[in-house]
């Protein structure tokens, strides 16, 4: 057995200083959830959703409710994993539907949208691969760069082609595009620089399961 030194702290400051962080999520509830109104108004064109700047003074907390869940969003979290496996057959990455999911993503980042840290529509189930990799710049030239799989359609026909092909030096090379027949109508298509991101993030975690085949 040995000793050990006790951090000397002003406690009656740190509690203090606790329930101020908590009194600082009270004060700002209203905008927090005016910024929920306004994912839910733009639901149809999320490119159009934009973080609330004042909340950034309150960042850490909304973070922190994500970080540090409560019994409340620990309940929410868990339904949403049950609801996510009920409807489907496996429990597939919806990025990659390599790996298994997992994780839950944060669609638009906690970084960027700390106000979106405990919202459920934003956080989705997606494999350790797509999480670490999706950016968390969502945005870009006023178009989204990632599927959206709760609000997105996607065709339940193929779309995503890759063509093999061998350079002289006996390298091969891949190019992956999409391909809609006329008639689709989904958003999908109408937006293929929005998918853009989302393929290569497919791509990716197929060139790693390829390696774990190795
Ligand atoms: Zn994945």
């Amino acid at each position: 057995m040995k000793k050990i030194d006790m951090l000397e702290i002003d406690d009656c400051k740190l509690f203090d200083d606790i329930i101020n962080a908590k009194n600082a999520l009270n004060i700002h509830k209203d905008e927090v959830k005016s910024q929920y109104k306004h994912y839910q108004d733009n639901f149809a064109s999320l490119e159009k959703v934009k973080a609330d700047q004042n909340l950034e003074t309150i960042k850490d907390e909304l973070i922190n409710c994500y970080e540090n869940p409560t019994n409340p969003f620990k309940f929410a979290k868990n339904t949403l994993w049950d609801k996510f496996k009920e409807q489907r057959d496996d429990d597939k990455c919806p990025y990659c539907m390599i790996e298994n999911a997992r994780e839950l993503d944060h669609y638009f980042s906690k970084t960027n949208y700390p106000e979106y840290s405990v919202f459920i529509p934003n956080p989705m189930p997606c494999c350790s691969i797509c999480n670490r990799e999706k950016g968390d710049r969502i945005i870009k030239n006023n178009q989204r760069q990632y599927i959206n799989f709760y609000h997105d359609n996607i065709p339940d026909y193929q779309f995503l082609f890759v063509e093999f092909t061998w350079a002289s030096d006996g390298i091969p090379e891949s190019k992956v595009y999409l391909m809609f027949p006329k008639t689709d109508t989904s958003e999908i298509k109408n937006t293929n620089a929005n998918a853009h991101r989302s393929i290569r993030l497919w791509i990716f975690c197929l060139s790693i399961g390829q390696l774990k085949c190795r």
